[in-house]
């Protein structure tokens, strides 16, 4: 029986089991190689062997938050006018490496399942000629900000990245899912019941991506990127000097936000990425991985990187420029 009211820094335990283990549910699924795992620093799993380190669970609230707030939209019903949605389904795919064969892992937030066309396969495809299905899908990503700005009008690129691996992945895995769930119907299907359906969909051969999403929220607004081209959202509002002193317009009129569309890679320029990263990611078990240089990925990652002090020690003796990470307080 607990005696006290709980942990002294304030964080109820429900929410700390998160932030101590925020990989608990991809290590228990044995995923190794997925899209933040690929992005992620390489350099940090060695420390964290050879060093004694803490979890800064403060730091550790704002990730946690992003988890929780996921997981409450893992069984939403699809909207009306779709074939269905599928949601959190976690997919996989091999991608050959310079190391032999690895699967490749990821769980998009949302698959919506936009329409299926029975067409003609054209010169330069293979079968030329015959017919094929296709699902035509759209890919979303949800991400928690702490403040959506009005500075906030491209994606983050490493977010623009990750969309484009699940697009290489959903276009894999996502034809042979189906039809193993012999989704005849509408209902629900999926071990975990990740996908919704409107109405049937059978026989699909190939998944086209025909749009990624990525919308980004806080605690106020949503604002969304699409790839399908730029999007428009209010930005300050607008007001007039009057008598010396700034007065709002009314009725309320804000300046124009434009939103640069989301670039959608090619498969071939996604699955070099991918590989990379998992090669990346395999050398750096075998020899430490350089320090992170590249200034947004130092603000993303280090600062809450509990071996950075044993990552810029190390680093100095092997001869690395440090002045980033000594930076960031
Ligand atoms: S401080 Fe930065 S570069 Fe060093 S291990 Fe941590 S995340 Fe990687």
């Amino acid at each position: 029986m607990r005696e006290e009211l709980g942990p002294p820094c304030g964080i109820p335990q429900t929410i700390l089991q998160i932030i101590t283990r925020p990989n608990r549910e991809r290590e228990e699924a044995g995923v190794v190689f997925s899209p933040s795992s690929i992005q992620a620093c390489h350099r940090q799993p060695t420390l964290t062997k050879d060093h004694d380190y803490w979890t800064d669970v403060k730091a550790g609230y704002k990730p946690t938050r992003g988890t929780i707030f996921h997981a409450g939209l893992a069984n939403e019903p699809p909207p009306g006018g779709v074939l269905g949605v599928v949601r959190e389904l976690r997919m996989q795919a091999p991608v050959d490496t310079i190391y032999g064969e690895r699967q490749f892992w990821g769980m998009p937030d949302e698959v919506t399942l936009l329409r299926v066309a029975t067409e003609l396969r054209l010169a330069g495809e293979a079968g030329k000629g015959t017919t094929i299905t296709r699902l035509y899908v759209k890919i979303t990503d949800f991400k928690t900000r702490t403040e959506v700005g009005h500075d906030l009008v491209r994606a983050d690129e490493r977010h623009i990245q990750q969309i484009n691996m699940y697009a290489w992945l959903v276009a894999r895995f996502l034809p042979g899912w189906i039809k193993s769930r012999g989704a005849c119907c509408a209902g629900i299907y999926g071990d975990n019941g990740e996908m919704e359906l409107n109405q049937g969909v059978l026989d699909v051969d190939e998944v086209i991506v025909d749009e990624l999403s990525i919308v980004y929220l806080d605690m106020s607004r949503p604002r969304t990127f699409t790839s399908k081209g730029f999007l428009y959202d209010e930005g300050k509002l607008k007001g007039d000097m009057v008598d010396g002193k700034w007065r709002r317009r009314k009725p309320e009129e804000h300046e124009e936000l434009e939103l640069e569309p989301l670039k959608q890679y090619s498969s071939e320029d996604v699955e070099g990425m991918i590989r990379e990263g998992i090669e990346g990611k395999i050398e750096a078990e075998m020899m430490l991985a350089p320090p992170l240089t590249k200034l947004e990925d130092v603000r993303l990652m280090c600062r809450s990187c509990p071996v950075r002090p044993d990552c810029i020690l190390t680093g100095k003796k092997e001869g690395y420029d440090m002045t980033l990470q000594e930076a960031i307080g």
